[in-house]
């Protein structure tokens, strides 16, 4: 029932809307004294608390009466020692399976460390400690980068301005085929992705066929120092928000601006056509085809 082959389940109670479940190992357990061997007597047992993965939408907590024992061998060292459990680290307070449990909703589903924390009752240092624990090693190890063939690029506000800065921004890399975050790198410049491509293998950049970017930055500068040989595609996301943008311009224009713009257009025209016999009045004007923002 519990999955972890250490405990039984003895009761369980919901407690402040936390499940509470109190386990206990076997019965029956004969248990040597792990310095010198002679079998050790049993002295009762003392409760534990620990959380584990949540259930029925509710935190978990394990109430864990673990086992006292004692050597009553008079020549060994040892005196007493409670038993343990490779599912619980000493003095943890989740059990090792949520630890990797909360990494992984962190890292993998990009759920939030504070509502994970909120999940399992426990305080956000201690859910972003299991992130680290878990993590690092993975963020660390150059295979989770295997099997990229398309990498997108945008930037991200990060950290919002304050007195002392202004809005600090990363760029973010993207398995575009799978979604997959690869990495953050602080800023949003072309030096900061090319920085980040320059630490790739040749073999990992050939294998790039095709990079979707934000046509605002100078992504397209870093790519092309490094992924010269990849099609370029503008995302989705900023296409429609630059047409959308380049309407939104025209629609701005009032009508008194256009009759204006009207006018100089018809006004140029006409010199144009005497323009063998009458001097240019001044400098020609133009409706600008392309609205600015859209440049
Ligand atoms: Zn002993």
């Amino acid at each position: 029932m519990l999955g972890l082959d250490d405990f039984g389940v003895v009761a369980s109670e919901v407690v402040d809307d936390e499940l509470h479940v109190l386990v206990e190992t076997p019965d029956g357990q004969v248990m040597g004294c792990h310095d010198c061997g002679v079998r050790a007597e049993s002295k009762g047992r003392r409760t534990v608390r620990v959380r584990d993965l949540p259930a029925c939408g509710r935190p978990v907590v394990l109430v864990w009466r673990k086992r006292l024992w004692r050597c009553n061998e008079p020549l060994c060292p040892v005196r007493t020692w409670t038993e343990s459990s490779r599912h619980v680290a000493a003095r943890a307070m989740l059990t090792g399976r949520a630890r990797e449990e909360i990494c992984r909703r962190v890292g993998e589903d990009a759920d939030a460390v504070a509502e994970v924390a909120r999940d399992y009752g426990v305080g956000w240092h201690t859910a972003m400690a299991a992130v680290r624990e878990h993590g690092e090693g993975r963020v660390d190890d150059p295979a989770r980068l295997d099997g990229v063939i398309a990498l997108g690029m945008d930037e991200t506000s990060w950290l919002r301005a304050t007195r002392t800065h202004h809005t600090l921004y990363v760029s973010g890399l993207v398995d575009t085929l799978t979604g997959r975050l690869l990495d953050v790198v602080p800023d949003r410049t072309a030096q900061a992705v090319a920085s980040w491509l320059a630490r790739r293998d040749r073999r990992w950049l050939a294998r790039i066929g095709v990079v979707t970017l934000d046509p605002h930055r100078g992504y397209a500068h870093a790519v092309g120092a490094h992924l010269s040989h990849a099609t370029l595609v503008v995302d989705h996301f900023h296409a429609v928000a630059l047409g959308n943008r380049a309407v939104d311009d025209v629609r701005r224009l009032d009508g008194a601006t256009i009759a204006d713009e009207a006018m100089a257009l018809t006004r140029s025209s006409n010199l144009d056509t005497h323009a063998a016999s009458t001097p240019r009045a001044g400098p020609r004007r133009s409706i600008d085809p392309v609205p600015s923002a859209a440049r």
